[in-house]
């Protein structure tokens, strides 16, 4: 059995990548499963940046074992890519995303609808157990919600909705494998396992 370590304490983010890499003989286990601490500082300015800061502190944690690290966040237009990498940390700290949503519907109240375009963009940074670095990147188009609806999910998704929703509905009033489906993180993962089977 392969272990990945997940280099993320995040229960959401962990269960999507598991599903998506069901490769034979992996396992995955979070940092926190394994009792490691590693909480590098994400000071990149790109999430491919912090992506990569976060799976080189998880592999030396480790003692060199397999990694897989996510760096995630939200690009709003009208706010110049804002909250972008800050996502986490947009309202302060510690995280809060019921803070994080507040700020964003504040900082968007005169906003018109045309004008509330956004992304959500995931960097996956996959590093073996022989130090090869594979990335990967994924993004989902959307609009930003005038209040938060549904309670799936985790972060902005009551106030992410996705084009390929049709604008109807929440990511956070999507079940786990329809958010999976369009998702940044769904298509990044898509994308990784495609580069590491054809490494197979
Ligand atoms: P990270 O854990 O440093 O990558 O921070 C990612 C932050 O971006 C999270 O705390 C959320 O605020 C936001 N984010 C990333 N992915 C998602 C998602 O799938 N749904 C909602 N918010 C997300």
């Amino acid at each position: 059995m392969k272990t990945v370590v997940i280099a993320s304490n995040n229960a959401h983010k962990a269960r999507e990548i598991a599903e998506a890499l069901d490769f034979p003989g992996w396992e995955f286990r979070t940092l926190r499963d394994l009792g490691i601490a590693s909480d590098p500082a994400e000071d990149a300015e790109t999430f491919a940046g912090n992506a990569r800061i976060k799976a080189l502190a998880a592999r030396e944690a480790s003692g060199g074992r397999a990694v897989l690290a996510d760096d995630s966040g939200l690009e709003v237009d009208a706010l110049d890519g804002a909250p972008g990498v800050r996502s986490a940390r947009y309202a302060g700290e510690p995280c809060d995303d019921a803070a994080n949503n507040a700020k964003l519907l504040a900082e968007l109240a005169d906003v018109p609808d045309a004008r509330r375009s956004a992304r959500f963009v995931c960097a996956l940074a996959f590093i073996d157990e022989d130090g090869t670095e594979t990335t990967a990147r994924g993004t989902v188009e959307g609009r930003i919600a005038r209040e938060g609806r549904g309670s799936h999910g985790f972060g902005y998704d009551p106030l992410f909705l996705p084009d390929a929703f049709s604008g109807s509905r929440t990511l956070a009033e999507a079940l786990p494998e329809e958010k999976n489906a369009v998702s940044h993180r769904g298509n990044a993962l898509r994308e990784l396992r495609a580069k590491l089977a054809s490494q197979r």
